[in-house]
């Protein structure tokens, strides 16, 4: 078992396991990858299994879900399961089916909009490809494997301001109109637009060259900001990153989890599709997680007792008081950057906080000398939500909502404490080594 990691160290492997994730099936390949090398086996969900206390397994579903499991020495009804949870997707430009536009000679690729991105962002940035592509093999069948351009080969240019001079003032963006991405001009205006399949299979054949693939069959491609995640401020007092929200929460689970002991039991899941209502058959509203402990735990009655005994902290992504727009937040319940893990609360279960589970985190904070702070919306403004309330009533298990506070949420480009992230890291990989079933008196 590795040593428990500096902030330093953390920090540099956040931006690491960031710049190597760009789209929820790499995020989920590297954490598999990680788990691999510690040890962990990986499971078929379509094989027969069968479990042994003090060994450690994963499984995916999707290639953009996971669920990491320790399965401690301990008997599951005395120590219960330290759960936590978090998302692997961020919002996003996804290209559709058929996307190639030849517009005034320059190749052009329809896009959806995936999930609540904010998009002006989007505009003037250094635009790369990446996600998955299924594929018709040599013998026929049916293949899928994870690219990724990693170069800038795509922008979505601004319109001038002397195009537009109501630009500062009033414009709005229209997703079908004004985010089509430009990805190359041809030798003359008539060319013939080359087949975007035809490029994905390219680019399949690069980046994996043993792969004897004949045609792309169908792809989950996106497009992402090739700008490096980086450490920023005069004194690096922040991250600059895509997908803080929420591959920084997957990173912490994954770190705390490597650094789990094998008495007790630990499980890890970060699932997709949270930024679009997590309704799938690999998003916390599916029965991803259900069916995982009634493999481990077949017998209903032993199963819920292990529920009863277990807590879930679902870690995503809080929003920081920001300087410039201090309003919006309520004046009692502004968290501050690098001022420790928030714990978010809502009266209307938007998150799925309890008085006992925010106290036993609170506990968990005061014994690691973490800072913790709260967060409620303005009672005149809506709230976000998160797995965690689709967890808690999906399965049953008490849960907290806490994750750090972050600016910028759903930019491309989002801003996070240089402490806060390594914080959790500390009170997650605590909560792992919780000794005991977790009940409250
Ligand atoms: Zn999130």
């Amino acid at each position: 078992m590795s040593s428990v990691l500096t902030q330093t160290e953390f920090n540099q492997q956040l931006l690491n396991f960031i710049q190597s994730s760009p789209t929820p099936f790499h995020a989920t390949h590297s954490i598999a990858t990680r788990l691999s090398l510690a040890g962990f086996i990986e499971l078929d969900e379509g094989a027969a299994w069968s479990l042994q206390s003090g060994k450690r397994y994963f499984i995916k579903r999707n290639d953009s879900s996971i669920i990491a499991f320790v399965y401690g020495k301990k008997s599951l009804l005395e120590t219960g399961i330290r759960m936590l949870g978090a998302h692997t997707d961020s919002p996003c430009l996804k290209v559709k089916p058929q996307p190639e536009l030849n517009r005034k000679g320059y190749l052009q690729l329809g896009v959806e909009v995936y999930g609540g991105a904010l998009l002006a962002p989007w505009f003037d940035r250094d635009l790369s490809l990446a996600g998955r592509v299924t594929y018709k093999t040599a013998e026929n069948t049916v293949a899928s494997a994870l690219i990724d351009f990693k170069q800038a080969i795509a922008t979505i240019p601004s319109l001038a301001i002397h195009l537009d001079r109501e630009a500062n003032n009033s414009r709005s963006i229209n997703p079908q109109r004004d985010i089509v991405p430009v990805l190359l001009q041809f030798a003359q205006e008539q060319s013939l637009t080359p087949n975007f399949k035809s490029i994905l299979l390219a680019q399949l054949k690069k980046d994996c060259p043993h792969i004897t693939a004949t045609q792309i069959l169908d792809f989950e491609v996106s497009l992402y900001d090739t700008q490096e995640p980086v450490l920023i401020g005069l004194q690096q007092d922040f991250i600059a990153s895509a997908r803080l929200d929420n591959l920084l929460s997957c990173l912490v689970g994954l770190e705390a989890i490597l650094q789990a002991n094998d008495e007790v039991s630990s499980l890890l899941i970060c699932t997709d599709h949270e930024e679009v209502g997590s309704t799938s058959c690999c998003g916390a509203k599916g029965p991803m997680l259900q069916q995982f402990l009634e493999r481990l735990i077949p017998d209903t009655e032993t199963r819920i007792r292990v529920i009863e005994n277990s807590l879930m902290i679902s870690a995503d992504n809080a929003h920081g008081v920001h300087p410039n727009f201090i309003d919006r937040h309520d004046e009692n319940h502004g968290p501050l950057l690098n001022r420790g893990p928030v714990v978010k609360i809502n009266a209307n279960q938007r998150y799925a906080t309890t008085s006992e589970t925010s106290g036993f985190f609170h506990l968990l904070c005061e014994q690691h000398q973490v800072p913790v702070q709260v967060f409620v919306a303005r009672t005149d403004m809506g709230c976000g939500s998160t797995i965690g309330p689709i967890v808690a009533s999906e399965v049953g298990v008490k849960t907290i909502d806490v994750g750090v506070p972050t600016f910028a949420m759903h930019s491309i480009r989002e801003l996070a404490g240089v402490a806060d992230a390594h914080y959790l890291y500390q009170i997650a990989t605590a909560f792992y080594q919780y000794p005991s079933a977790i009940r409250f008196i």
